[in-house]
């Protein structure tokens, strides 16, 4: 049966890996929607590529551009966050969540409002509204797969076993671009130095994010809402070679590793097949070469990260909202020099202090209200920024 499937964040890092699965099996899918954001000609190679129905580009003022791109292709065009929506409206059976940022919660949750799968590599999703997204995939009667290699690896140690026998979950992490520098030298890491990740080809903003371990405070978050694991029983491990992905240990002692090489296809590769297993084209370990794996605890001192997601997981309610909107933020003033490495951690953790001590975090769990802690996060934020910059 052909399968109707959409792509949000095509053009990105984990959009192009799914597009390459999807172009490989071209009888196989039916492409409904793709969308991007500023890089218009990729999307439109892949609209005209997929013969996909409709073509979005988050920006307005690149419309223009797209619609040119792919005149006479018959692929619809639009753009705009409304129009991203929009596209979650339209019918499939299996739709990628691969926008980076909170951009790419209100697509999926309409997504999941028409009952599909939705195969989320977005974990700002489950950070900012993992109440929420779980809550409205279960009363529509839709699925969410995960695609962060963590969490694939945790779900598929999961399988045929009973939650209720899980003590712990462990997350790995492989220590990111600066994990055998000096402590002193960390606060002069440039933009280039923080965007080179050891092991994995990823976004540029996630690279940063692993480099700081906010990736891994955020997968932390991701873990307690997803699975619904209690905060002290995940752990985050540094494991520099980056095969092992995350462990599951049961009541029993036993510790499920899941092994396998640092390549996105393969939890992608499973989430778009579930629950069968294909044929992927990722490389096969070969153990014996290996020689040998090494882990060891990550130093909470030195990633502040951390120890603010266990903050965040014991505060709940929209304090996640406001933990990812003031990193989303702190990360754009690195980006563009007007912060130091450093910064962006103390940064997130004046505004937790200021923005959760407002009575409003108490409000609802609502759409809105994340949407609204998210936008005050981002304005407080924006004035630490400015007013260290003086
Ligand atoms: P990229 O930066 O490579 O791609 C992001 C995608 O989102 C692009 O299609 C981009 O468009 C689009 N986009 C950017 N801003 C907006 C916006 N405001 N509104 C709508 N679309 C937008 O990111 P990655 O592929 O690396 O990551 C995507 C998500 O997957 C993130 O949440 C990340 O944390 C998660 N993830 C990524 C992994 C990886 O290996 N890359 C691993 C695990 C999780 P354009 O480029 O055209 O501007």
């Amino acid at each position: 049966m052909v399968r109707r499937v959409s792509i949000f964040g095509s053009t990105g890092s984990i959009g192009c890996n799914t597009v390459g699965l999807i172009a490989a099996e071209p009888d196989a899918y039916d492409v409904v929607a793709l969308t991007g954001g500023r890089n218009v000609a990729k999307l439109a190679k892949q609209s005209r590529d997929l013969n996909a129905d409709l073509a979005v580009t988050a920006h307005d003022d690149c419309y223009g551009d797209l619609k040119d791109a792919l005149a006479g292709t018959g692929v619809e065009v639009a753009a705009g966050a409304e129009a991203l929506t929009d596209a979650a409206e339209r019918p499939a059976d299996w739709v990628m969540s691969a926008i980076v940022g909170a951009a790419g919660l209100p697509p999926g949750l309409t997504a999941l409002r028409h009952g599909t799968t939705l195969a989320l590599a977005n974990k700002e999703s489950l950070v900012t509204a993992g109440r929420l997204l779980m809550q409205t995939a279960k009363d529509h009667g839709a699925t969410v797969l995960p695609v962060d290699s963590e969490h694939s690896a945790v779900f598929q140690g999961l399988v045929g076993e009973d939650i209720a026998a899980v003590e712990r979950v462990i997350i790995t992490a492989s220590g990111g671009a600066f994990r055998d520098w000096p402590d002193e030298k960390l606060a002069s890491a440039t933009l280039a130095e923080a965007s080179s990740h050891p092991n994995w080809d990823m976004g540029q903003r996630i690279t940063i994010d692993s480099a700081s371990l906010f990736n891994k405070a955020l997968e932390l978050i991701e873990t307690h809402e997803y699975f619904g694991i209690d905060p002290d029983r995940i752990e985050a491990l540094v494991h520099p070679e980056s095969l092992v992905h995350a462990l599951v240990g049961f009541r029993d002692g036993a510790l499920m590793a899941h092994i396998g090489p640092p390549d996105m296809r393969h939890a992608i590769g499973y989430a778009l097949h579930w629950p069968d297993r294909r044929d992927l084209p990722v490389d096969r370990l070969d153990l014996a070469q290996i020689g040998q794996l090494t882990f060891r605890a990550p130093d909470e001192r030195r990633y502040p990260a951390l120890r603010l997601a266990r903050e965040v997981m014991k505060a709940g309610g929209l304090s996640g909202a406001v933990f990812n909107g003031a990193k989303e933020c702190a990360l754009d003033g690195f980006i563009a020099g007007r912060i130091g490495f450093l910064d962006m951690a103390e940064i997130v953790e004046d505004v937790l202090t200021k923005v959760t001590r407002d009575s409003h975090m108490m409000a609802e769990f609502t759409l809105e209200n994340v949407t609204e802690a998210d936008r005050m996060a981002r304005s407080v934020t924006m004035d630490i920024i400015q007013s260290r910059q003086g």
